[in-house]
């Protein structure tokens, strides 16, 4: 029932260019440097009336106490969002009605609360911190986000004092995991650890954490603001759509530090992030970050909500200008030149066995679609210590990988995952699927994600099983429930973007089809953004009927090891 079912010419699935225009000029852009900082729309004037972060003590001093009611309007729906609270959607309504219901009508007295993990190690105590979190307050969900936070449900306002307690008991917290302001951070999850890493940027990730998380200063920005720092030449953090991006290279006199990036963003005009062809070095980036962070809320726009992500004003600034605003206004030195990464040789999503530089092993491991859950982190806890390892990181491919595993212990850990609902050894579609939060929580989505992604996984093992042993890369199925791309519709080999569809005059929940995305960070000659094929519309119960057909005819057709984004 598909309206297109035939895959695209190998001409179709190129890169597409960015999608992001520079914006017309004559109209003041909420430019702080430029146009002053009188607000513009509602969300600045909220951000300026009371600071975000200030809403903490109310919560920890009112609102805990008097209940979900006593919730000021603009706290619950502006300044919650700042530690990591949003109000989920309210269950029983489906995706038709998103639009055509009002937002409190859509809304649930429960929230969804976000903990960012800034690719840190979470220990034993750590995970079980996380886990008991989502036991004791969360009816037990828990899911790994493509941003290596982990995301509850179900939470209510009583009991957040407590958890953050909990958190921050174990070096864990939730300080602008969502709102206009700098988000979790992605961080290699080898760190540290793999033989072959080019340079290790936990201190880059730690100094900046803790100079400036938290920082009121950087508290109120146009939007959001993502960062990523990899050393791993897997380039496992998805740099390409980050605001800012340090990436690690050898320079040839000055020695290892990080490649600098910027203005990179999905959403629904994506645009990869671009090089400004800076050498930065590990004592360096901490400044840089907040020079590059402080250019965005100084000369980031804020008249549109949709205008102001930082690849608008890379667009229209060109990066030889944001390079030289960067060092003559902000660092006060230059940056010498230096050269690009080199292409990933294999996917940073560390999945499998792989030795560590110290002779021990790290082992990568896949939920599905990134559900984790309360038993599952606490009993990873258990295994780690019962094993012998160390610790683990959460992945930008909702992956975990845990790491320090001695040797000898390599085997029993491999096991011992799979009771948790973990695997080292997934198929290759439960390697490569992601999804987002989808209709079940989310007040935007339109469509299912996470249960419509895990049945096509089933369906698919059982389906291809045989198939794709013969395929040497995995093809990465991205699915969304709305045109936000939180799970990345326009990087993937395959990205479903949720909406409600006709078929035969018969409305259903169904997915836009994009292909041919990909980034060279996922270990693939890069598609960029692919592209979205008119008219391919598939009903969501007809998505592994789909991806079989796709994923047959590549097999069937390709030339040689032609990837799916080159097919
Ligand atoms: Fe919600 Fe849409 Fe983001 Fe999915 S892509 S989590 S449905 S906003």
């Amino acid at each position: 029932m598909t309206t297109q079912t035939t895959a695209p010419a190998a001409t179709d699935t190129g890169a597409a260019p960015s999608r992001v225009r520079p914006s017309r000029a004559g109209k003041p852009n909420g430019q702080w440097k430029v146009d002053g900082t009188t607000p513009l729309n509602r969300n600045e004037e909220v951000k300026q009336e009371g600071p975000p972060l200030a809403v903490r003590e109310r919560i920890e001093t009112i609102y805990a106490h008097q209940g979900f009611d006593s919730i000021a309007d603009d706290d619950l729906h502006g300044r919650f969002r700042w530690w990591g609270l949003y109000t989920q959607r309210k269950q029983g309504i489906d995706g038709g009605r998103t639009a055509t219901l009002e937002p409190h009508e859509l809304e649930d007295r429960y929230f969804m609360l976000r903990v960012r993990s800034d690719g840190q190690a979470l220990t034993p105590a750590a995970l079980r911190v996380l886990g008991g979190i989502s036991t004791d307050f969360a009816r037990g969900s828990a899911d790994i986000t493509d941003r290596q936070n982990i995301q509850y449900h179900w939470v209510e306002i009583e009991d957040v004092p407590e958890i953050w307690r909990r958190l921050e008991s174990v070096g864990l917290e939730t300080t602008t995991a969502c709102g206009d302001s700098p988000r979790g951070f992605l961080g290699s999850p080898v760190a540290g650890i793999a033989a072959d890493e080019i340079i290790d940027p936990t201190p880059v990730l730690l100094r900046i954490k803790q100079r400036f998380l938290g920082d009121p200063d950087l508290a109120d920005l146009p939007r959001k603001f993502k960062t990523a720092v990899t050393g791993h030449p897997s380039l496992d953090v998805v740099h390409e759509i980050n605001d800012i991006s340090l990436v690690g290279v050898v320079h040839p006199e000055l020695g290892p530090g990080y490649d600098l990036w910027v203005g990179g963003a999905l959403s629904t005009t994506p645009r990869l992030g671009e090089r400004l062809g800076a050498f930065v070095t590990a004592e360096q980036a901490p400044d840089v970050w907040h020079g590059v962070i402080r250019i965005f809320r100084d000369y980031g726009y804020r008249r549109l909500r949709n205008k102001a992500r930082l690849k608008f004003l890379l667009a229209d600034w060109g990066t030889e200008k944001f390079r030289d605003v960067l060092e003559t206004e902000y660092l006060g030195y230059r940056l010498p030149d230096g050269p690009p990464p080199a292409p990933a040789t294999r996917p940073g999503d560390h999945v499998g066995v792989h030795e560590q530089k110290d002779g021990r092993f790290y082992v990568g491991a896949a939920p599905v679609v990134g559900r984790v859950g309360g038993g599952t982190l606490t009993g990873l806890a258990d295994l780690i210590e019962r094993v012998g390892a160390d610790s683990a990181r959460l992945t930008a491919h909702q992956k975990i990988v845990v790491l320090g595993v001695p040797a000898d212990r390599v085997d029993e850990l491999v096991a011992g995952l799979e009771p948790l609902g973990l695997t080292a050894r997934p198929s290759l579609f439960r390697r490569s699927t992601i999804a987002c939060t989808g209709v079940e929580f989310c007040k935007l989505a339109i469509v299912d994600t996470k249960d419509t992604a895990a049945g096509v996984i089933a369906e698919l093992e059982q389906r291809l099983g045989g198939l794709t042993d013969r395929l040497e890369r995995p093809i990465e199925l991205n699915v969304n429930g709305c045109p936000n791309s939180c799970a990345r519709i326009q990087t993937a080999d395959i990205g479903l973007k949720g909406q409600i569809i006709t078929v035969d005059g018969e409305q259903m929940p169904g997915f836009q089809v994009h292909l041919g995305g990909g980034l060279v960070g996922e270990g693939r000659d890069a598609g960029g953004l692919g592209r979205t094929v008119r008219g391919l519309k598939v009903p969501a119960d007809e998505v592994a009927d789909y991806v079989e057909r796709l994923v047959r005819r590549y097999e069937a057709d390709r030339d040689g090891d032609e990837t799916f984004a080159q097919w």
